[in-house]
C-alpha cells in the first residue's frame, strides 16, 4: 500500500476503530463465533473420517467393484485435471514468484506424471497387480513431500523474475518424476513387490507427511483463506491415504479413498483458481475482515483526497478571480459578473449600475512616499469601498489605481449615493501605513446605468469611463453621472 501523510492516517485509524465498534459484537460472542468457525472447518475437513470408520466397521469383504474401463476413465479425467491445475499454478508462480506456488506446481506435476501410470496399467492388474497398484501411493507420497516443502517455504521472498523462467530446474524435476516412474516399475517386478511393507511405506509416508504438514500449519497459526483451503485439502489427502491403507483393490474402502483424494484435489484446485483470479499468490490474499478494513481505509483516503481536491479547486478559483494585492475581483472575473448581471437584468427586466473609480494624483503618492506605501494605500482603499457598498455589490481592480464597482438592482440615483459615500469616506480616511502614516487620498468616480446609458457591456463601461474623465477634468474628488 502506498504511504499516506499524517492527516488522513489519523482519520483512517479513527474510522477503523469505529468500524470495529459498529461491526464488533461483545468480545465473548466474537471469540465464540471464531472458535465455532474453526470447529466447522475442522469438522468439514474430517467428515470423510466418518465414512472411513463406517466402511471399516461394516463393509462386506465380499463386495467389490472391479470395472477397468471406469477406473481408466476416472484416472484419465484426473490426469487431464492434473495437467490443467499444474498449468494454472505455474502461471500464478510466474506472476508472483512465490516459492509455495513453485512447490505446488511441482507437487501437481509430480502427482500427474506418476499417477497417470496407475491408470495406464489398469489392464495389467491381473498380470502384475503391483505395477498397477504402486503408482497410486508413489504419486501421493511425492505430492505429500512436495506440499510439505511448499508449506515450509510459505511467506519466503519471491523468486527473482529470471529464476522463474529458468527451464533447467523444471527439466531436472520432470526427469526425477520419470525416474520415479521407472523405479516404481522396477520395484513392481522385483522380489520385494509383494511385501506389504512396500505399499505401506509409501502410503504411510504420504499420510505421515500430510500429518506433519497439518501440525506445522496449526503450530504456525496459518489461517489465511487460501491457506485454509490448502490445509483442508492436505487433511483430505491424509485421510485418503488412511483409506487406501485400510482398503483392498476394488473394494468400497479403496474406491472411497479415491473419492476422498479427488475431493482434496478439487478443493486445492479451487484455491489455485482463486489465487489466479486475485493476487496470483497464496500469502498476499486477505481474509474478509482485513478486506473490510482495507476497504474502509481506502474509502477514508478517497474521501479526504476528494476534500483536498475540492479545497484546492476553491483556492484555484479564488486565485484565478482575485487581484493578489488588494483581494478585490480581477478584471476577468468582474467582466463575467457584469455579463451575468446583464443576462439577469434582461430576463427580469431589472437594472443595475456601475462605478468607474480612479485614485487622484496617485503617482504623486508613489513618488512622495514610495511604492510600498502606494501598495498599502491601494489595499486600504479597497477596504474602504467594501465598507461602503452593500453585501451583494462587488469591487474589482481593473488595473493600476483604477477600480470598478458593480451595483446590482441599483438605479443611477442609488449608485450616485453609494459613489458619494465611497468618495467621502476616502477623502476623510487616514490611510495608516507602517512605513509612512497619514496619507491623504481622494478618488474620482464616473457612474453609468444599464439600460439608461447602454445595453451592452462596452457601452455602459464606456459611459462610466467618460464620466470618470469628466470628473478628473472638473477638478477630481467628485462623482459624475452625465
Ligand atoms: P490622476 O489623478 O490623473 O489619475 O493622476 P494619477 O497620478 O493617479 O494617474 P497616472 O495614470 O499618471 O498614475 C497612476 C500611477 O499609479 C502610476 C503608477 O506608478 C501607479 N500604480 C499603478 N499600479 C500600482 C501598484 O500596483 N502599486 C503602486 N504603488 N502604484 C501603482
Ligand atoms: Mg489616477
Ligand atoms: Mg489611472
Amino acid at each position: 500500500m502506498p504511504p499516506f501523510n499524517d492527516g488522513p492516517i489519523i482519520s483512517v485509524r479513527m474510522h477503523m476503530d469505529m468500524s470495529v465498534k459498529i461491526g464488533g459484537q461483545p468480545e465473548v460472542i466474537r471469540r465464540v463465533t471464531k472458535i465455532y468457525a474453526r470447529l466447522l472447518i475442522a469438522g468439514f475437513a474430517l467428515s470423510p473420517a466418518f465414512l472411513i470408520a463406517y466402511l471399516y466397521l461394516f463393509q462386506d469383504p465380499g463386495l467389490k467393484f472391479e470395472d477397468h474401463l471406469f477406473h481408466e476413465i476416472a484416472i484419465a479425467a484426473a490426469t487431464l485435471e492434473g495437467i490443467f491445475v499444474t498449468y494454472v499454478s505455474w502461471r500464478c508462480y510466474l506472476s508472483s514468484g512465490e516459492p509455495l506456488l513453485r512447490w505446488l506446481t511441482l507437487g501437481f506435476l509430480g502427482f500427474t506424471l506418476i499417477y497417470a501410470l496407475h491408470g495406464v496399467f489398469t489392464g495389467m492388474a491381473h498380470h502384475n497387480i503391483w505395477l498397477f497398484l504402486l503408482y497410486g501411493p508413489a504419486s501421493r507420497l511425492a505430492m505429500a513431500i512436495l506440499l510439505l516443502i511448499g508449506l515450509l517455504s510459505f511467506n519466503q521472498e519471491p523468486d527473482a523474475p529470471e529464476q522463474r523462467i529458468n527451464p533447467r530446474p523444471w527439466r531436472i524435476w520432470i526427469a526425477a518424476f520419470l525416474l520415479t516412474d521407472i523405479a516404481v516399475a522396477f520395484i513392481a517386478y522385483s522380489a520385494i513387490a509383494g511385501s506389504p511393507a512396500v505399499r505401506l511405506t509409501m502410503e504411510g509416508g504420504a499420510l505421515f507427511f500430510s500429518a506433519v504438514n497439518i501440525i506445522l500449519m496449526l503450530a504456525g497459526r496459518i489461517r489465511s483463506p487460501l491457506m485454509t483451503i490448502f490445509g483442508i485439502s492436505i487433511v483430505l489427502f491424509g485421510l485418503s491415504s488412511l483409506a487406501f491403507i485400510l482398503g483392498k483393490p476394488w473394494n468400497h474402502m479403496w474406491w472411497l479413498a479415491h473419492a476422498i483424494f479427488a475431493g482434496g484435489f478439487f478443493f486445492l484446485s479451487y484455491g489455485i483458481i482463486q489465487a489466479f483470479h486475485t493476487t496470483r499468490s497464496f500469502s498476499s490474499i486477505y481474509n474478509q475482515e482485513e478486506m473490510v478494513n482495507r476497504l474502509a481505509m481506502a474509502m477514508v483516503r478517497t474521501e479526504s483526497a476528494l476534500q483536498e481536491l475540492q479545497h484546492s479547486n476553491r483556492m484555484l478559483e479564488h486565485l484565478a478571480s482575485t487581484d493578489p494585492l488588494t483581494g478585490a475581483s480581477n478584471r476577468r472575473h468582474f467582466i463575467e459578473r457584469v455579463d451575468a448581471e446583464i443576462a439577469r437584468s434582461r430576463r427580469d427586466n431589472l437594472s443595475f449600475s456601475l462605478l468607474a473609480l480612479d485614485l487622484d494624483n496617485f503617482k504623486a503618492i508613489n513618488d512622495h512616499y514610495g511604492h510600498q506605501v502606494g501598495d498599502e494605500v491601494l489595499q486600504g482603499f479597497v477596504q474602504k469601498c467594501l465598507e461602503e457598498i452593500r453585501p451583494y455589490d462587488s469591487v474589482a481592480r481593473m488595473g493600476g489605481e483604477e477600480f470598478m464597482v458593480l451595483l446590482p438592482q441599483a438605479t443611477l440615483e442609488v449608485a450616485v449615493a453609494i459613489g458619494e459615500r465611497i468618495r467621502s469616506a476616502t477623502e476623510n480616511a487616514v490611510f495608516d501605513s507602517i512605513v509612512m502614516p497619514k496619507v491623504i487620498l481622494t478618488v474620482s468616480i464616473g457612474v453609468s446605468q444599464f439600460g439608461r446609458d447602454g445595453n451592452t457591456i462596452d457601452t455602459i463601461f464606456r459611459a462610466a469611463d467618460e464620466r470618470l474623465y469628466r470628473a478628473k477634468d472638473q477638478g477630481r474628488n467628485c462623482v459624475i453621472t452625465t
